[in-house]
């Protein structure tokens, strides 16, 4: 094994003492790593972050005291070694030291062929990086002796000197270019936006170059053990022949497989021996280091040595498999494996796949950006996007490329689709970040941004409100809806988030509010429902009728025979929901239909009612204009309509008793929680609890049959949190709805807020969208305050918050600091919030 040096402040350099990633970097850390595994590493010394900026400041280093640690003809590489790996660094310069004696050596031992490629290799290296010329000058395809003659002309053509010969300028001269490109201001930008504080250090590692060059197998390979998409065991990589660390990304034909292969021959064939090795070092790594490393090597005239390694680059389902396989291995602690899986990460797992096994009727290809597929009408800008989305209809946001006012966009739509863009453009790393099906840089569809038109290469065109369906894991655009699966949810994603159970101290429930969303719920151990949105189970066309029946009844004999219409329906669904949930809590909020939401809006949609009610359409016509209000959203919702109609909630009590009662002669048993929405006062949960407990008598009569339920309220205005020791005095629970206690603390309507939330965000009014993120010191503040005052009466009063926050890792911790019982979030955010859960409590 060879020893790592040190060079930890300026002049001096010592052996083998200890090094750190914050002193040298981790690249110096791993490579010491790698040397007491008893690696084949090359000899490394290791200049500290503190002497990297002192080179950047202007001191020069005793770079002949540093070569001399190496043997007296050895060549040297450079490579950066910052704090995280993700932050880059200056390119690594390879083969320093090279200079007329060295290369008339290197003809004796690896050939004149290598020998001129290596020099050559440095001068290019050299004068691209260091003197900053121009790389054109220095692309030459084949190397050669008259290549290497004429990039030395050319360098002392452009330098007004001959290429350096001494090895120790060199040296000097590329520490000195590193340092500072580090302190340059686009690296510190780029490094920036990968998350490095503005003076993250940087370390270098100067290195003995291994030829991968040369007679017998020679050439530079990488080797990782897992295939680093879904993160099963599978070596992958690639080993090139005659070539050096940076060539790997090249495509080249000496390029050989690592594992047997029948298409061509393979390193396994070729050197079982060094094979045998790569795999023992593999395991090596994975136990000593506690992670799956790809290393990379170099083979030297039939020797290996290992350059360096680096944690294997991975998609969000790999790192999840990696992390629990390494627990499972007794490798890393289950709650280490909990900590490496970042919550968010989650979310791409969880949507749903298009179906192969069904048609795909293909219209355009694009790069697959974000992982998971959605079918939706296609809209042309955020602000359709954010119509739609209040409509409650899926839309694709279709955008020749995305820009940070796209975001609010991105946030209503259920896919993107950009014409232009890469990986890295920001339609795909929004989408990534929102676990957004996404498809960038569909370049064989033109968009035509007037005419609100997109056209395949075949020529069919598609207008606003046409389906699509979007696959971000292939990068197919789709016409129409399609088949789909749903998220695989293999065994390391259930065994992970087990693990997170096991330790989280906040409970984790599901808005559920159809037998179908209460599946999704159950399927992501959620641990009940939180908010089942009664209104919401009347979307569907067929019984849509039904509830407008019941809102449009002008007499109570009518609106009775609205109510008993409505009655089988809601209790088949409780019942359906409360088996699908085994016993599981569950939250029913009681009717809460802000009108606009209900009432049809056009001529023809008037009409379409008139037709299905059997009634004249001038009726239909004033009764909407009856019941239409200036703010529906501030208007007779919620508890105010039971208070009003107070027959309304009592079919919905009966509907819910009903069902508890045939649940339970079904062999099943549930306590539900009734939830009483849009409260204020004390007086309205007074009223409505007499009301519901009237109800229960009678079932109970009626049934011959005793059952339990719970009575609790939506904490929604701001008045309600304020009067919360008052209102706990009726109610077993407080649950906040944060999505209007959000519009009424700002007086902000949450279906406007769209129109000017951009440039309120943008000129710093608000750090974030508050109907997204939660505001902890606004509404926050009416959280503690109605969370302390409700507890002040009711010691036991179960807390919780169900608006859309609810699935946010940072509401998550507010709420968990605050001592809240549970928070509901949508299913598809349950794994997320259960990890994040985890999280908290570690
Ligand atoms: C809320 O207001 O936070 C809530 C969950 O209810 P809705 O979104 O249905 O108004
Ligand atoms: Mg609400």
């Amino acid at each position: 094994m060879q020893k790592l040096d040190l060079i930890t402040d300026f002049a001096e350099i010592t052996h083998g003492a200890a090094i750190t990633t914050p002193t040298h970097g981790w690249r110096a850390k791993c490579l010491q790593r790698l040397g007491r595994l008893d690696m084949p590493v090359p000899r490394t010394v290791a200049v500290s972050a503190a002497a990297v900026q002192a080179i950047a400041a202007g001191r020069s280093l005793d770079c002949a005291g540093v070569l001399a640690c190496f043997g007296p003809d050895a060549l040297v590489s450079v490579r950066p070694s910052p704090e995280n790996p993700e932050w880059g660094g200056p390119s690594t310069v390879l083969n320093i030291g090279m200079n007329a004696a060295r290369h008339a050596g290197l003809v004796l031992t690896h050939g004149q062929a290598a020998a001129d490629a290596l020099y050559l290799r440095f001068v290019q290296g050299y004068a691209v990086h260091v003197a900053r010329l121009d790389p054109d000058m220095f692309e030459i395809a084949e190397p050669s002796a008259q290549a290497l003659r004429d990039a030395l002309r050319a360098y002392r053509d452009e330098m007004d000197e001959p290429f350096p010969e001494d090895p120790a300028r060199q040296l000097a001269e590329v520490l000195r270019s590193m340092a500072r490109a580090w302190a340059g201001t686009s690296a510190r930008l780029l490094r920036q936006s990968k998350g490095a504080p503005e003076d993250a250090p940087l370390g270098l590692v100067v290195q003995e170059m291994v030829q991968g060059m040369g007679q017998g197998l020679s050439g530079t390979g990488v080797i990782q053990f897992i295939d680093p998409v879904t993160g099963l065991e599978q070596i992958t990589g690639r080993f090139v022949g005659q070539s050096q660390s940076t060539d790997l990304n090249d495509v080249c034909e000496e390029a050989l497989y690592l594992t047997r292969d029948p298409r061509g021959p393979s390193l396994e064939d070729l050197a079982p021996e060094i094979f045998a090795t790569l795999a023992r070092q593999g395991a090596a790594c994975r136990a000593k280091l506690r992670e799956e490393m790809q290393i990379k090597f170099t083979i030297d005239r039939n020797s290996l040595a290992v350059i360096d390694a680096v944690r294997v680059p991975r998609s969000s389902r790999a790192g999840l498999r990696i992390a629990v396989e390494l627990a499972q291995d007794g490798i890393i602690t289950r709650e280490e494996a909990i900590l490496r899986v970042e919550p968010r990460a989650l979310s791409e797992l969880l949507h749903p796949q298009v179906d192969p096994r069904g048609p795909r009727d293909v219209v355009a290809r694009g790069i697959a950006a974000s992982p998971g597929a959605a079918t939706g009408r296609i809209v042309f800008s955020s602000a359709a996007a954010q119509a739609s989305e209040s409509r409650g209809e899926a839309c694709i946001l279709v955008r020749r490329e995305t820009a940070p006012e796209d975001i609010r966009g991105m946030h209503s739509a259920v896919g993107v689709l950009t014409e232009r863009g890469g990986m890295t453009s920001h339609a795909a790393v929004i989408g990534r970040g929102l676990g957004l099906p996404c498809i960038v840089g569909a370049s064989d569809l033109s968009f035509d941004a007037k005419a609100l038109t997109i056209t395949s290469k075949s020529g069919r065109k598609f207008v606003e409100g046409d389906v699509i369906t979007v696959d971000g894991t292939t990068g197919e655009v789709l016409a129409g809806a399609t088949e789909m699966l749903p998220p695989a949810l293999d065994d390391a994603f259930r065994t992970l988030l087990s693990w997170a159970d096991d330790v989280r101290d906040i409970g984790i429930r599901a808005n559920a509010d159809t037998p179908a969303d209460a599946l999704v719920a159950r399927n992501f151990m959620a641990q009940g429902i939180g908010l089942c949105r009664t209104e919401h189970m009347f979307f569907e066309e067929a019984r849509l009728v039904a509830m407008r029946e019941m809102i449009f009844a002008d007499t109570p004999a009518d609106r009775a025979a609205a109510l008993a219409r409505l009655l089988p329906m809601q209790r088949d669904d409780f019942v359906q929901v409360f088996e699908i949930m085994q016993g599981l809590p569950v939250c029913i909020r009681l009717f809460d239909p802000p009108l606009h939401e209900f009432l049809p809006h056009s001529r023809e949609g008037m009409r379409e009612l008139a037709e299905a009610l059997d009634r004249p359409l001038s009726e239909v016509i004033r009764r909407a204009e009856a019941l239409a209000e200036f703010n529906p959203m501030l208007g007779m919702r919620g508890v105010r309509l039971g208070i009003v109609l107070p027959e309304i909630y009592d079919m919905q009590a009966q509907a819910i008793f009903e069902a508890v009662i045939e649940v339970a002669r079904r062999g099943g048993s549930i306590v539900p929680e009734i939830m009483i929405p849009l409260v204020s006062a004390r007086r309205e949960v007074e009223l409505v609890k007499t009301r519901i407990d009237a109800v229960a008598a009678r079932v109970r009569t009626a049934k011959l049959t005793d059952f339990a339920f719970k009575l609790g309220v939506m904490v929604e205005t701001p008045r309600a949190a304020l009067r919360a020791g008052d209102i706990a005095q009726h109610a077993a629970f407080l649950s906040f709805g944060t999505n209007d206690l959000t519009q009424m603390t700002y007086g902000l309507s949450r279906d406007d807020a769209g129109r000017f939330m951009n440039t309120y965000v943008q000129q710093g009014v608000f750090p974030e969208d508050p109907f997204h993120i939660l505001d902890v010191d606004g509404v926050g503040e009416l959280l503690l305050i109605g969370a302390e005052r409700g507890r002040q009466t009711r010691e036991k009063l179960t807390l919780s918050i169900c608006g859309e926050h609810g699935g946010n890792p940072e509401s998550i911790a507010f709420c968990r600091k605050a001592g809240f019982d549970y928070v509901s979030c949508s299913p598809y955010r349950v794994p997320l919030a259960r990890l994040a859960a985890a999280h908290l409590a570690l």
